[in-house]
Protein backbone atom coordinates (compact mmCIF):
# COMPACT_ATOMS: atom_id res chain seq x y z
CA UNK A 1 0.00 0.00 0.00
CA UNK A 2 1.95 2.82 1.16
CA UNK A 3 5.28 2.11 -0.43
CA UNK A 4 6.94 5.08 -1.56
CA UNK A 5 10.17 4.06 -3.84
CA UNK A 6 12.59 4.91 -1.90
CA UNK A 7 14.97 2.01 -3.15
CA UNK A 8 17.84 1.73 -0.89
CA UNK A 9 18.83 5.69 -0.65
CA UNK A 10 20.95 5.70 2.30
CA UNK A 11 21.44 9.25 3.71
CA UNK A 12 24.86 9.82 2.60
CA UNK A 13 27.40 13.09 3.34
CA UNK A 14 27.15 12.74 6.69
CA UNK A 15 30.53 13.52 7.32
CA UNK A 16 32.37 13.45 10.65
CA UNK A 17 33.87 16.99 10.69
CA UNK A 18 35.99 16.27 13.87
CA UNK A 19 38.07 13.72 12.52
CA UNK A 20 38.69 15.88 9.40
CA UNK A 21 39.08 19.41 10.91
CA UNK A 22 43.22 19.46 12.71
CA UNK A 23 44.10 22.78 14.14
CA UNK A 24 47.43 22.70 12.70
CA UNK A 25 49.55 25.90 13.67
CA UNK A 26 53.00 27.36 11.80
CA UNK A 27 55.90 26.98 14.60
CA UNK A 28 59.34 27.89 14.58
CA UNK A 29 62.02 25.66 16.21
CA UNK A 30 65.19 27.58 18.10
CA UNK A 31 68.14 26.28 19.22
CA UNK A 32 68.64 26.95 22.79
CA UNK A 33 72.54 26.97 22.32
CA UNK A 34 73.24 29.71 19.86
CA UNK A 35 69.18 31.03 19.70
CA UNK A 36 69.09 30.52 15.80
CA UNK A 37 65.76 29.51 14.25
CA UNK A 38 66.86 26.79 12.39
CA UNK A 39 63.91 24.62 11.70
CA UNK A 40 59.91 25.69 10.59
CA UNK A 41 57.28 23.43 11.26
CA UNK A 42 53.74 22.83 11.78
CA UNK A 43 52.22 21.34 14.98
CA UNK A 44 49.13 20.04 15.58
CA UNK A 45 47.67 21.84 19.04
CA UNK A 46 45.62 19.37 20.27
CA UNK A 47 48.33 16.79 20.99
CA UNK A 48 50.88 19.90 21.57
CA UNK A 49 49.26 22.16 23.37
CA UNK A 50 52.49 23.62 25.15
CA UNK A 51 55.85 24.52 23.46
CA UNK A 52 57.57 21.99 21.93
CA UNK A 53 61.00 20.88 22.95
CA UNK A 54 62.65 18.70 20.81
CA UNK A 55 66.55 17.14 19.85
CA UNK A 56 67.60 18.39 16.70
CA UNK A 57 70.58 18.84 14.23
CA UNK A 58 71.88 22.92 14.61
CA UNK A 59 74.43 23.37 11.65
CA UNK A 60 75.64 26.13 13.76
CA UNK A 61 76.42 24.46 16.77
CA UNK A 62 77.32 21.33 14.29
CA UNK A 63 75.82 18.82 16.81
CA UNK A 64 72.56 17.77 18.19
CA UNK A 65 70.88 20.52 20.50
CA UNK A 66 67.64 21.53 21.85
CA UNK A 67 65.52 23.06 19.66
CA UNK A 68 62.34 25.03 21.68
CA UNK A 69 59.05 26.38 19.95
CA UNK A 70 59.32 30.25 19.38
CA UNK A 71 56.54 32.75 18.04
ZN1 LIG B 1 72.66 25.98 17.69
Amino acid sequence: MGRTGLGGGVLRGVLRKSEVEVVRTRITLECTECKNRNYNMTKDKKTHPERMETKKYCKFCRSHTLHKETK
